[in-house]
């Protein structure tokens, strides 16, 4: 006999996991196919978590190098064990599947090994054993976009799996992408030693982020020794015996030159992932980028077949698909689940960090909304100086009517945890001057959050 389930998910991703746990408790049976070995998707095995291991480990040889000196603490010789590095990243991550693991047997959430595909609504094939469900959920994810003239090899032109890996410090690294992957793993490298060229068709970086954040933060990697090529495009990649030869114009056109790298890192973006899952023959719209049509419920055209996550529109972010995956599992468990995409956060885990919530300057132009800055240097914050963690700001826009605040962008020390206040006052309709009368703790970098504020009326204390 067939065995049959309230919902099938496809993918056990930060989405895919996520809905798979809130729909366990809320009542519902559920199985999760993933053909990976371990759960977790990307975001824990290739994304996020390791990206984080190896920023944390390249941060503290950085500061044991340059900083400890300062703070008193003589260390003699640095030395690198890249080794030793890479085997605590592989720990950090085996701790966190395994996590998900032991969630999915608390939770009696059945784990359907191996890869899925849809033969109808109700139906899922996984590595061609049929099972039955009410509901299927498409939370496959994404993988790195290619570049055509660019043949990946993961040793000496990788894509971020490879970029994770490397053996050896790479004596010149060239980072194909000026986004947060190609930013924080062109951090890591430079730091361990490597000279870091950013090369990028756009003339800025991270063209989600806030355009005067972007600026300072070109310029302080560029403090950090990590080289721009701004508004160039690479058109080829010649592979030898000791390195690549990258072939690079103005994006607007001009004399070709080249570029050799020992390694390079090709960190254009990400594209949904649908190989093999049947989308055509079960009748699932796509759309003109490949990802799974839905409606503001995640149901595709055909009835009984929902996607989440990276597969679909929206910001390519783990935490996004996590809360499209709790959303989900409430709508099909009846209940009312929702998500405000108008405060979802933005991070980029370098140091210093950077990190946005809500509308940008350039937005809140182009809408035709009436704002008011607020903003405050971190050299003003009692807690970065005594940290020695003083580049960067907190920049808050509200409304120049209502107060309310539209968005915060922070470039400084922790400001992915610092945002967090912001997102939280933004869920609530917080106005600027309710997070400026917030009681915040001193010395923290929070009171750098309650500054900001206050300046949006003009009345910053410190500075
Ligand atoms: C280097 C890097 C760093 C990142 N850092 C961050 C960060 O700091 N913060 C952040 O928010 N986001 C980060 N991201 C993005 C984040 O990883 C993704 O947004 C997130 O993983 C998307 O989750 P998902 O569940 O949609 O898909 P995924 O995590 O991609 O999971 C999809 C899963 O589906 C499985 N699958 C696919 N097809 C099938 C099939 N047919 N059958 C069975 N299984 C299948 C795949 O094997 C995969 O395990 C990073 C990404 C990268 C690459």
């Amino acid at each position: 006999m067939t065995d049959s389930f309230d919902v099938i998910i496809i993918g056990a991703g930060p989405g895919g996991y996520v809905c798979a746990l809130r729909a366990a408790q809320l009542g519902l049976k559920v199985a999760c196919v993933e053909k990976r070995a371990t759960l977790g998707g990307t975001c824990l095995n290739i994304g996020c978590i390791p990206s984080k291991a190896l920023l944390q480990s390249s941060e503290n040889y950085t500061a044991a190098i340059h900083d400890f000196a300062d703070h008193g603490v003589e260390v003699g010789d640095v030395r690198l064990d890249l080794e030793r590095m890479m085997a605590r990243k592989g720990e950090v991550v085996t701790a966190n599947v395994k996590g998900v693991e032991f969630l999915f047997r608390k939770n009696k959430v059945t784990w359907l090994k191996g890869a899925g595909r849809i033969a109808a609504a109700g139906r899922v094939e996984v590595d061609g054993t049929p099972y039955e469900t009410k509901s299927i959920v498409i939370a496959t994810g994404s993988e790195s976009m290619p570049l055509p003239g660019i043949d990946v090899d993961e040793k000496q032109v990788v894509t971020s799996t490879g970029g994770l890996e490397l053996d050896r410090v790479p004596g010149h690294l060239a980072v194909i992408g000026g986004g947060y992957i190609g930013l924080e793993l062109g951090s890591v490298w430079r730091r361990l030693g490597a000279e870091v060229t950013v090369i990028e068709f756009l003339d800025r970086l991270v063209p989600s982020m806030d355009a005067e954040i972007a600026r300072a933060f070109e310029r302080v990697l560029g403090k950090q020794g990590i080289k721009f090529r701004l508004g160039t495009k690479v058109t080829a990649a010649r592979r030898g015996n000791d390195g690549v030869t990258l072939t690079v114009e103005p994006a607007k056109g001009g004399e070709a030159e080249e570029i050799t790298a020992d390694v390079v890192l090709l960190a254009i973006g990400r594209r949904a992932w649908t190989d093999g899952l049947g989308l055509a023959e079960a009748g699932v719209e796509t759309d003109e980028r490949g990802r799974v049509r839905t409606d503001g419920h995640y149901a595709t055209n055909v009835a009984g077949i929902y996607a989440i996550g990276d597969v679909i529109a929206g910001p390519m972010l783990a935490h996004k698909a996590e809360e499209e995956g709790i959303a989900l599992a409430e709508i099909l468990a009846g209940q009312a689940g929702h998500v405000n995409y108008g405060a979802i956060p933005g991070v980029v885990y370098t140091w210093p960090e950077v990190a946005s919530v809500g509308r940008t300057e350039d937005e809140l132009k182009a809408a035709g909304v009436a704002y008011s800055v607020g903003k405050f240097p971190f050299t003003a914050n009692a807690r970065a100086r005594a940290m020695g963690d003083t580049d960067g700001f907190v920049k808050i826009l509200a409304d120049k009517a209502t107060d309310r605040v539209l968005g915060a962008h922070i470039i400084g020390p922790d400001a992915g945890t610092l945002i967090a206040e912001l997102v939280t006052a933004m869920e609530f309709g917080a106005s600027a001057e309710d997070v400026a009368r917030t009681c915040h703790a001193h010395p923290s970098l929070n009171e750098a959050v309650k500054e900001a504020a206050l300046a949006v009326e003009g009345r910053a204390i410190h500075i």
